[in-house]
């Protein structure tokens, strides 16, 4: 399972995932191709004029999934880790997790290989428009909807969506994630936070576990990390770590995290905000807590540390943060994992919210956007908790067969096989 470069490949990783289900699902060979590989890739060439003068070209790439079940669908990340190998696994990843919620969308990802703290805003602007521009033959409303990831933003989505419209005419449903001034919607910024909540909430439920009082490590305080220790405050939950690049923070009785948001903000990173002490990431992993929320990178739970995980269930707030042998290793010591298709899936639903009031020119009130996200958030969760019943499976190997059977229905019934 190593790419070309020696490194374990992404897309191998979540495929074990996808092939458990192919095998349980009974499907053969060309139907597993089919359903396995992404239907198109691009890899562009951004050449960026730098602040001082020079011409930088970075590496970008837009990979189609599959859009059996509508348009392809899913972020644009920029990392300095960006690369297709891992484009590709995300991309299949947003395949499944759209059709577990059940949106009329496929799957896709987008990113560019750069380190997106080292770009001035000016050199960001002019790298996001030539790539949208590259890739713009791909997009559109009833095409390919792209939102923001990783080290992209609502800022990132305007420009995006300017560059688009100064081709085809103003486009708002072009892109999702926009700010609420451009045709964004109210509570698409802290939705993947308050979808991981709802999750976290119903698995609590379902574990006779009480989220009041529990104790709660988030690794990562970015757009998710930070939303899901804002919201989880409302279960009563007790947010004991969190951390982002720079380190971590513990308080095994809690930390004020509407203070901790302001420190953050004024200081650039959480690390020495009074009243904790400082940990590592890696320490996070393995804290003393009931509930373990990775919410930052991929594969920070592995065959390595898995074994020191010390909570009841890990919630996967970040994709693909639970490598393959990491899974089993959890599995068979009994800790639950609830995966990143549906807990994350908050975020695209939220997308979904808005790319809906993009084509009728309306705007859902923060009530309603929450009310309908926890309706369909729930559900899903219930669909995949009725399944780990009936099939005696992981919650994630039931969150695959849903999606891939659904995925594959709607390839057969609209017959291009
Ligand atoms: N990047 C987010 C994800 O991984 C959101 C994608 C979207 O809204 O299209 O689910």
């Amino acid at each position: 399972m190593t790419t070309n470069h020696g490194v374990v490949s992404a897309f191998d990783e979540v495929n074990v995932f996808f092939d458990r289900a192919a095998e349980r699902l009974g499907f053969g060979d060309g139907q597993r191709e089919m359903l396995r590989r992404p239907w198109r890739e691009l890899q562009v060439s951004i050449p960026v004029r730098m602040d001082d003068g020079t011409i930088q070209v970075f590496a970008g790439y837009r990979i189609q999934h599959n859009a059996a079940r509508g348009p392809y669908k899913g972020g644009i990340r920029y990392h300095p880790d960006a690369n297709q190998d891992e484009i590709r696994a995300l991309s299949s990843l947003m395949t499944w997790k759209t059709a577990l919620v059940e949106i009329p969308f496929g799957g896709a990802k987008g990113g560019i290989q750069c380190d997106p703290r080292r770009l001035s805003e000016g050199e960001l602007n002019r790298l996001t428009r030539r790539f949208t521009v590259n890739i713009e033959h791909l997009l559109g409303v009833n095409r390919d909807i792209p939102a923001p990831d990783l080290g992209t933003s609502s800022q990132t989505m305007a420009w995006m969506m300017d560059a688009f419209s100064q081709i085809h005419g103003h486009t708002p449903g072009i892109v999702t994630g926009k700010p609420v001034e451009l045709g964004g919607s109210v509570g698409r910024d802290s939705a993947t936070g308050r979808g991981a909540v709802y999750v976290t909430r119903e698995a609590a439920n379902d574990l006779g576990m009480d989220p009041a009082g529990a104790r709660i490590a988030i690794q990562g305080f970015g757009q998710v990390g930070s939303w899901t220790a804002r919201i989880a405050g409302d279960l009563g939950c007790l947010v004991t770590a969190v951390s982002d690049v720079q380190g971590g923070i513990h308080n095994d009785r809690g930390i004020d995290i509407t203070e901790l948001v302001r420190y953050q903000a004024e200081s650039g990173t959480v690390v020495g905000f009074p009243g904790t002490e400082r940990i590592t990431n890696e320490e996070l992993i393995e804290l003393d807590c009931e509930i373990l929320v990775p919410a930052a990178i991929d594969r920070t739970i592995h065959g390595e540390n898995a074994s020191r995980v010390k909570a009841m269930v890990v919630v996967e707030a970040a994709n693909h943060p639970v490598t393959p042998e990491a899974d089993d290793i959890l599995n068979d010591r009994g800790i639950k994992v609830i995966p990143d298709v549906l807990v994350n899936a908050g975020g695209v639903v939220v997308s979904y919210f808005e790319w809906t009031q993009n084509l009728y020119q309306h705007q859902w009130d923060m009530g309603r956007v929450n009310a309908e996200l926890n309706k369909i958030m729930t559900r899903a969760y219930q669909s995949v908790r009725d399944r780990v019943a009936r099939d005696n499976v992981t919650h994630r190997e039931a969150a695959f067969l849903i999606a891939v059977e659904r995925v594959a229905h709607v390839a057969e019934i609209r017959g291009f096989i």
